[in-house]
């Protein structure tokens, strides 16, 4: 991609109304915008790397044998009514009347309409487990909207739901979910703790919320140091072996870990100093087992191979990949601006002409760029006439891994300058060489 081409609506002065460095670099760097309170439009920067949280989420949901599909986000108000919700969802819910004073709603969750889709066709054990997830935007009129796509009203959600038989099939779908979420957020950079949650009526010890350790976070939370210690399972980990899955579940909840709502503060204080994390932490995700509280409601039942009908388990399981966006900032900046993991960073390669204009260094930046395409690196190419100095800044701030630099006086030499934006790095290497070392 040409910059002159791109649509990088780059802020140079800090917007007054962002309160945390997420919100700030993410307006700075032209990947938001603002367009009511809690309503955000991702720009260009932003969307690539909204796609590639998604993918990575959708690449992880499907590994551990999910099943994606499509929910719309108006849904009626009849269903709601079904479940008793519509009533005591309260005012975060946005109500809608159409032109034939029908009640619809913009969804915030979609518990009642999966449920729905399910009673429809499931009527067998057989058919189970199940686990049907979708990424779709969702509408919470939250009281204080505010950091960005932290909090806002409008938010994306990967939300996925499971149906099972009994309690020990609907516990095993919920360590799919956990080892499918840790695989997630390790793979987005970031280390997520999972810590208890609170399961209000249902009980027992089926709710996680998987958090990202960062001083701006809006819940207080403690926990075991061994955390950081933890190995995060790889790819093959085989997730039709329920036993192998419940022992990475047992590994990972092992040490103490709690947000300020559960915690007990007897363990913690038996706990050595040494040990605890008493820190601030960031909600990405949270997966809850529910038992049969939608489908008793709702009807939908399944026939079990004693021939009897019964409710199924069910479970629910959030991500919202608008909010790990600005976790992932939070947790990886420095100064100058964003510093991407690879993995979900909107370019690979930022290429700096110094010089647009002179023969060399147009001639070098050309020859990179098309090989770079042709080798499948993603490219993000300042060719633009401005100053040096003003590019330098725009690379730092929008925080791509690599960056080729390519000056008049080592375009005629024959060399370029790589710099690592995580380490500061520079190293200069022959033109001819810069393909193999980005590809490395
Ligand atoms: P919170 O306690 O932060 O309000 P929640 O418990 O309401 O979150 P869930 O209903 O479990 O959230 O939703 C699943 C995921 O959706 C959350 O883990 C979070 O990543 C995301 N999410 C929820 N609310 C918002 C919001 N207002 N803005 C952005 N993302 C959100
Ligand atoms: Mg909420």
């Amino acid at each position: 991609m040409r910059l002159s081409r791109y649509f990088l609506p780059i802020l140079k002065e800090n917007p007054k109304e962002a309160e945390i460095v997420s919100h700030r670099l993410m307006l700075r760097a032209g990947m938001i915008r603002q367009q009511a309170a809690g309503i955000y439009s991702f720009l260009p920067l932003g969307k690539r790397v909204l796609d590639k949280v998604c993918d990575i989420i959708r690449e992880e949901q499907d590994r551990s044998g999910a099943v994606e599909l499509l929910m719309p986000t108006i849904q009626s108000a009849d269903l709601w009514r079904e479940s008793g919700r519509y009533d005591a969802y309260g005012k975060e819910m946005l109500r809608i009347e159409d032109r034939h004073e029908r009640e619809l709603l913009f969804g915030p969750t979609n518990e009642e309409m999966v449920t729905d889709i399910f009673r429809s066709s499931v009527r067998s054990y057989k058919d189970l487990p199940l686990n049907l997830y979708h990424i779709q935007w969702k509408f919470r009129d939250e009281v204080r909207p505010r950091f960005g796509v932290m909090r806002s009203r409008e938010f994306l959600m990967k939300d996925a739901y499971s149906f099972d038989l009994d309690f020990d099939a609907a516990q095993t779908a919920y360590h799919r979910m956990f080892v499918a979420y840790l695989r997630t957020f390790t793979r987005c950079g970031l280390k997520a703790i999972p810590m208890r949650a609170d399961t209000g009526p249902i009980g027992g010890n089926l709710s996680h919320e998987f958090i990202i350790l960062a001083s701006t976070g809006e819940s207080e939370v403690f926990c075991h140091r061994d955390f950081l210690d933890l190995g995060v399972p790889g790819e093959d980990v085989d997730f039709s072996d329920a036993g192998s899955l419940a022992e990475i579940v047992r590994e990972w909840t092992m040490p103490y870990a709690a947000t300020d709502e559960m915690h007990d503060t007897a363990a913690w204080d038996a706990l050595p100093d040494a040990e605890r994390m008493a820190a601030r932490g960031i909600e990405v995700g949270h997966i809850f087992y529910f038992g049969t509280k939608y489908s008793e409601a709702m009807n939908a039942v399944v026939t079990g191979p004693d021939g009897k009908d019964t409710p199924v388990h069910m479970g629910s399981y959030g991500i919202g990949p608008s909010r790990l966006i600005a976790a992932i900032i939070e947790a990886s900046h420095d100064e100058a601006g964003i510093v991407w993991p690879k993995s979900v960073a909107p370019f690979d390669v930022g290429l700096i002409n110094m010089k647009p204009g002179d023969a060399d260094c147009d001639a070098a930046c050309e020859t990179i760029y098309g090989e770079l395409e042709k080798a499948g690196v993603e490219v993000l190419y300042d060719d633009q006439d401005t100053r040096a100095g003003a590019k330098f800044a725009t690379m730092d701030l929008i925080g791509l891994p690599l960056q080729v630099i390519v000056g008049p006086r080592g375009a005629k030499a024959g060399e370029a300058e790589v710099k690592d934006r995580a380490t500061g790095e520079r190293e200069t290497i022959p033109l001819a060489s810069v393909v193999a070392r980005v590809t490395a």
